[in-house]
């Protein structure tokens, strides 16, 4: 008797839970939303996010802020997110680093695919091979003479271990079978300026922050990582047309903390989508050279599908070039 007592109690607190908890999902939001991006301000995974809050605040009613949590790769900012409270308030948008981190980094602080709860697909972004405007190679036949030539004379700057740079930068070397001085940078956006200063020779980066400089002549252009030539800059040669076997495309998803109520999850998933369709949104990712998702990719079951099989193919490719991170 006692014990049914406590059980029907212990029920109608889980229920009254359960109701303030879709009451708050209902209301959801109420206040601004952050938006972490695991790299400094400026670079390419900050103006996809950019671009993109700017329309997900007005179909929730709440600004969508940015937030730059730059350093060791995009783990700081996605280990900060793993643990904020999962109330919807904060997001993570990352790249292609959330999958290759579980191989590179021995003692990571997360679990990608059980600590958070993935939102959706946002873009894939090709990567580009520049270098400061004076470096000696023109085209993408002598850049890998010269590289093979010079090796860790050559610096080579990117944006931490798991950094899509870091990575695109381990393939060339892999391909070109040579070594660069390779330079950290909490982000692209910084490692940009240097290259633009003359301090750093090179740098495999997204289009997304490449492309301004390339047409304004700002660095040299010498390869971009997609089977296909980009719309945007068509006189960029595919890495293939030059000879090198290096092909690798960025990807982006949004997610909130684990356990996110999935009211709040579908909101955001659907502002997601309506940030995708928009016409200013669709036309400046084509001038940077990239494409939004589909709707039925913006979902979090895609997110999570694109998220595991990306954590396999990249676990194959890290244990083959042996890097690692403490
Ligand atoms: N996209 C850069 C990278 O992974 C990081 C950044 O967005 O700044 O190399």
């Amino acid at each position: 008797m006692k014990k049914t007592v406590i059980t029907l109690a212990t029920g109608a607190l889980l229920a009254g839970l359960a109701f303030a908890g879709s009451a708050f999902a209902q209301d959801y939001p109420t206040k601004p939303i952050t938006v972490v991006v695991p790299f400094s301000a400026g670079g390419p995974t900050d103006t996809v996010a950019r671009l993109v809050a700017e329309v997900m605040s007005k179909d929730l009613g709440q600004q969508v802020v940015v937030q730059n949590v730059g350093g060791a790769g995009g783990t700081l900012g996605a280990g900060q997110v793993a643990t904020a409270p999962n109330d919807g308030y904060t997001l993570l948008l990352h790249h292609i680093g959330m999958s290759t981190a579980p191989t590179l980094y021995r003692s990571l602080p997360y679990d990608p695919t059980k600590d958070f709860a993935p939102i959706g697909l946002i873009t894939s972004v090709p990567m580009t091979l520049v270098a400061r405007k004076d470096f000696e190679p023109t085209t993408l036949a002598e850049l890998m003479d010269y590289i093979k030539a010079n090796g860790e004379n050559v610096t080579y700057a990117h944006a931490g271990i798991g950094s899509a740079s870091q990575l695109c930068g381990m393939l060339l070397m892999d391909a070109l079978d040579t070594q660069m001085t390779t330079v950290p940078y909490q982000g692209a956006g910084p490692a940009m300026t240097d290259i633009i200063g003359g301090q750093i020779d090179m740098i495999c980066d997204q289009s997304t922050n490449t492309t301004s400089q390339i047409k304004a002549g700002e660095v040299k252009a010498y390869g971009v990582t997609t089977p296909e030539r980009l719309a945007n800059l068509p006189d960029l040669p595919t890495t293939k047309e030059g000879g090198l076997d290096l092909e690798i495309g960025v990807w982006h998803g949004l997610y909130a903390p684990a356990g996110t109520d999935a009211a709040i999850i579908t909101k955001l998933e659907t502002a997601l989508q309506a940030a995708l369709a928009d016409e200013t949104v669709i036309s400046r990712f084509a001038e940077l050279g990239t494409v939004p998702v589909t709707a039925d990719q913006a979902t979090p079951a895609a997110l999570a599908e694109t998220l595991t099989s990306q954590i396999a193919l990249w676990k194959g490719v890290i244990e083959k070039a042996g890097v690692y991170a403490d």
